[in-house]
């Protein structure tokens, strides 16, 4: 691999804001249009999730890190530290660029407000994971060590949350020497096979074990999901710090709202407590962060990402465009790299009159 220089520069100057698949994948293609690209990132590290987020045995930073050397020898500038809208004023974007790609990704957590929810111990899996990623990198060790709090070393840990980010904080946690780990899921076991209602070619929703679930069961004995169980509260020592979760298990049935969509429903007498010094909270996303799309004055729809025309990339304000989770809700990094390329070449076109982007 080479860096791309392109022969001519359009003396356009484009900002990407956000560094994930969707950020890079654009402004490498805007780069090669020949415009001048300045990527802005909030984190010390480019490349969003592909850096903090998806932890290193699913992704090598090395690779990430490789990219963005070859993109910045490539001619595209990298702000880190820096986020637009409060380090870097938004109007001051619109002023000094021709065209802005927003790509920040949908970052906004699903919270558990239940009781004992503000105890020390517990954590987003995104904060967890972070930090994780930046130990590994700085030091060379998954574990932050013991002055962390962040450490999972010889705690019992307790993930909420049965997806995939559930799952690589159980694999992250293992490799720092957790004492025990379970994960909790409020939905059923799905079953080993398909079901009649869910025939070929859709995906299946069928029992499969994930690699932190087999690194769980080979270090442990036992798949670390506890099914249909949601957690009611937390529990705290003297010191305010978490000590255990209480949980109780759900049934599905049809909900009072007469929709016929079912509901969890209480199991009565199937409470538990289990012991927890960590608990990381893995629920998913519900969203974009709003403070640089209000300062923008960009619309949303009704899941809250950021809102364009069907099969376009164009916000509501003139020249912004916007591409990856934040237009779509929390994806694939395929989808990211799909949609920044995509809206790269929107972005040309609207600087040049036509595009001969890919
Ligand atoms: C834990 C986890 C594991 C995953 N594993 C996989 C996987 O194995 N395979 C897969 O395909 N997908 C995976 N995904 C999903 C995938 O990572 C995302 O769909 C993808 O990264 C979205 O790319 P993006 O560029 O839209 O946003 P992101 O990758 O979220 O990047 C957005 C970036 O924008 C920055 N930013 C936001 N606001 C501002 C601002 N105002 N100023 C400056 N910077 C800003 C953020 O700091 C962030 O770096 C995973 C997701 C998570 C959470």
């Amino acid at each position: 691999m080479k860096p791309y220089q392109p022969v001519i520069r359009t003396g356009k100057r484009v900002a990407v804001v956000g560094s994930g698949p969707a950020g890079l994948a654009c402004a490498d293609q805007l780069n090669r249009a020949g415009h001048t690209v300045v990527v802005f990132e909030r984190a010390d590290r480019v490349g969003g999730l592909l850096m903090y987020g998806i932890p290193n045995m699913k992704l090598d930073k090395r690779v990430v890190q490789r990219r963005v050397e070859l993109m910045s020898a490539s001619g595209i500038t990298f702000v880190t530290d820096t986020e637009v809208g409060r380090d870097y004023p938004a109007e001051k974007l619109l002023r000094e660029f021709d065209a802005v790609v927003l790509c920040g990704g949908a970052r906004q957590p699903r919270d558990l407000p239940v009781e004992g929810r503000q105890l020390r111990g517990i954590y987003f899996a995104m904060e967890y994971l972070t930090e994780a990623t930046r130990s590994l990198l700085e030091t060379g060790r998954a574990d932050p060590g013991p002055e962390s709090p962040l450490s999972a070393r010889n705690k019992d840990v307790v993930i909420i949350g049965g997806g995939d980010t559930g799952t690589d904080c159980v694999a992250t946690a293992l490799r720092q020497g957790c004492r025990s780990v379970v994960q909790f899921e409020i939905l059923e076991r799905p079953p080993d096979v398909r079901p009649a209602d869910n025939p070929w070619p859709e995906w299946p929703r069928v029992y499969r074990l994930d690699y932190g679930h087999e690194e769980a069961i080979a270090r442990f004995g036992n798949d670390p999901r506890r099914y249909a169980t949601t957690a009611k509260r937390f529990e705290g020592d003297a010191s305010g710090h978490v000590c255990a979760v209480h949980t109780v298990r759900v049934i599905w049935k049809a909900g009072a709202d007469n929709s016929g969509r079912p509901m969890p429903h209480e199991v009565p007498g199937s409470e538990q407590v289990w012991p927890a010094q960590l608990v990381l909270l893995a629920m998913g996303f519900i969203g974009p962060e709003s403070l640089l799309l209000e300062q923008l004055g960009i619309e949303r729809d009704a899941r809250s990402n950021v809102k364009t025309p069907p099969g376009s990339y164009r916000t509501n304000v003139r020249g912004v465009f916007a591409a990856g989770d934040m237009r779509r809700g929390q994806s694939l990094v395929v989808w990211a790299i799909h949609e920044g390329r995509a809206a790269a070449r929107e972005c040309d076109r609207y600087l040049m009159g036509c595009s001969n982007s890919p």
